[in-house]
């Protein structure tokens, strides 16, 4: 493939080299239309047909080699090769070939057109979404109509994965050992594929536009997820160029370690807790090993993805009270689950919602469906008898909403006293703030809660109305925007006047120029991915109170945020060069980019 250079969102650093590996190449604009003369209509129907055969057939291989832990999975492609063997499918295509004389591709988009809408008047709920099973089915036959390899070919040696987009749900099962850096099409800021790279410690480029059309499997690549580049094809000298890069910062990430042990405090003896948010429990070690003090977010919601049903409260029990133990005396911070908007159960379920951020997303998903809430808050209460664990509503939009979850709350500790249960009644019950309608209510809210934790990737985006995953406007995603510091100190200073702490565990606590101002603030503790506490405590142990509040005055006097984003820049860069060096790209131009550029 031509050399080219593309641009995109870095969001997980550090520098990668090596062969692409797509995944997941979007084919719906790639499906032509076209009319077929008559002679040819039955050669159509048969290419079809074998089309499904093959796609069958490659599954029933992947199915094979399903190896027993990921049972799951096994069931999900045994679903799928149920739907391709049904001959009701194949029937349907082939009568709209035979009727309209249109080619295979978009006789198949017909039938399954056909297929959502008797699926979209089906009353329960469950089936209804298994229409997600048939559409993933039939881009595995597109796939074969089209000669394309939909990604399910063994990985070879180490690779860079590409994909139009990686959806929380297509991750779980990827064989991570082999992937040493991601990038897709799709995302911003703070989307999954970002936080999903810094847990695995890889780099991370999203929003790349070009991706699909200038890269090809197999091409030459380095990805450079501190500038945000995807170079294809390098030069000798831009290899040269980046190799030495990527040494310098490798380098620099390891002598940080080396002090991840000693605490959050400051040379004026301020402390700060310094917590993880993972996603799954196999991070924990990471946690531990990048001297994290507690979990201040764990996202429950990824133990309940991509599987056919729902986990029971047995098996979360055990999830649960697993992480509560390995971390114990450490706290863990459950966040109740979080489900729509990003986070879907399967990768196709944002089909099903025109604005899922403001749609029936987290609390009032929960809230909506009380059996599959109670079934988690029974889990953790139940977990909690042996270790120290918290537990915090996601997305509360003002005290009904906290009552209402709190009366579910207390319902289950309830029903478990009844059942002579054992269990913890007494955790502490925190709530997200994550709407401007919990900002301009933080001090009601204090009132009734033990703590808040601010999560500024969705603050960000509901305040400054930004869809955190479209990276149109990722460039207004700004962290420093005046209205973004007002509300954090507004909650920051409600919850001090309210006499409880107050974290901050969106994607901000670990942006080396944003912490010092949280400091000046008082912030009580910071959550952020495990890879980023030893960049973020160096800072902390290596500055002052007195000159983060100076910091502080001094921002909250600005009136724009470029003003803002220079105070920050000049200040970090005397401060930590090195910092600025890596992670100068966090500060961004508020202008928006020219088209196509
Ligand atoms: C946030 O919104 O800042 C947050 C931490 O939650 P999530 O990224 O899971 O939405
Ligand atoms: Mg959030």
């Amino acid at each position: 493939m031509a050399r080219s250079v593309l641009s995109g969102i870095p969001v997980s650093s550090g520098i990668a080299i090596g062969k692409a590996y797509f995944m997941n190449r979007r084919l719906a604009g790639a499906l032509p239309r076209q009319s077929i003369a008559a002679e040819l209509v039955g050669e159509e129907m048969d290419r079809l047909a074998q089309a499904i055969t093959a796609a069958a057939q490659e599954l029933s291989d992947v199915r094979a080699k399903v190896p027993v832990e990921l049972r799951e999975n096994a069931l999900i492609i045994d679903t799928h090769i149920t739907i391709l063997r049904d001959p009701k499918l194949l029937a349907a295509a082939q009568r709209f070939i035979a009727e309209m004389h249109i080619n295979a591709e978009w006789a198949l988009i017909k039938a399954v057109k056909d297929l959502e809408t008797a699926f979209a008047a089906i009353g329960d709920p469950y089936i209804r979404e298994r229409i997600q099973d048939v559409r993933l089915v039939a881009d595995r036959v597109q796939a074969k109509l089209l000669g394309i390899d939909p990604g399910t070919k063994a990985i070879e040696g180490r690779i860079i994965l590409l994909a139009f987009d990686l959806a929380p749900a297509d991750t779980v099962g990827l064989q991570v050992d082999k992937i040493m850096a991601l990038s897709t099409r799709q995302g911003g800021k703070t989307s999954h594929t970002g936080i999903l790279a810094r847990s695995l410690q890889i780099p991370a480029i999203v929003g790349v536009d070009g991706l699909e059309e200038k890269v090809e499997d197999g091409d030459f690549l380095v990805v450079d997820a501190l500038g945000g580049k995807v170079l294809v094809d390098p030069t000798e000298e831009e290899l040269d160029h980046y190799a030495s890069l990527k040494y310098q910062f490798e380098s620099y990430q390891k002598s940080i370690i080396k002090n991840c042990y000693l605490p959050g405090e400051t040379i004026d003896g301020y402390r700060v807790q310094v917590h993880a948010n993972i996603e799954l429990f196999e991070e924990v070690s990471q946690v531990l090993d990048h001297g994290g003090e507690g979990i201040g977010l764990y996202r429950t919601e990824y133990s309940y993805m991509n599987r056919p049903e729902l986990p029971n409260e047995e098996e979360l029990v055990e999830e649960y009270m697993d992480l509560a133990s390995i971390m114990v005396p450490r706290k863990v911070v459950f966040r109740t689950l979080d489900l729509g908007a990003d986070k879907f159960l399967s990768p196709e379920g944002a089909l099903d919602e025109r604005n899922p951020a403001m749609g029936l997303r987290s609390i009032r998903f929960c809230l909506q469906n009380p059996e599959m809430f109670r079934i988690q808050m029974r889990a953790i209460l139940r977990a909690a008898v042996v270790g120290n664990v918290s537990m915090m509503y996601p997305m509360i939009s003002g005290l009904r909403e906290l009552r209402q979850a709190n009366r579910l709350l207390w319902q289950c500790k309830r029903e478990l006293a009844a059942e002579g249960a054992a269990f913890n009644g007494d955790i502490p019950v925190g709530i997200m703030i994550e709407l401007p309608s919990a900002v301009m209510t933080a001090e009601l809210l204090a009132q009734e809660v033990d703590f808040f934790s601010i999560g500024t990737n969705d603050l960000i985006q509901y305040s400054l109305g930004i869809d955190r995953t479209n990276r149109l406007v990722s460039y207004l995603y700004q962290p420093l925007h005046p209205a973004v510091l007002r509300s954090i100190k507004h909650v920051v200073d409600a919850a001090h006047q309210a006499g409880i702490e107050v974290s901050l565990c969106g994607e901000v606590a670990s942006d080396p120029f944003c912490v010092p101002i949280l400091l000046g603030m008082q912030i009580d503790s910071l959550s952020m991915n495990p890879q980023a506490i030893p960049g973020i405590k160096r800072i902390i142990r290596q500055t002052t109170m007195a000159e983060c509040k100076n910091l502080l005055r001094e921002v909250l006097g600005c009136r724009t945020v470029s003003r803002i984003n220079r105070l920050v820049r000049d200040s970090i860069f005397q401060r930590f060069p090195e910092e600025l060096t890596f992670f100068s790209s966090l500060i961004e131009s508020d202008e928006a980019p020219t088209p196509h550029a």
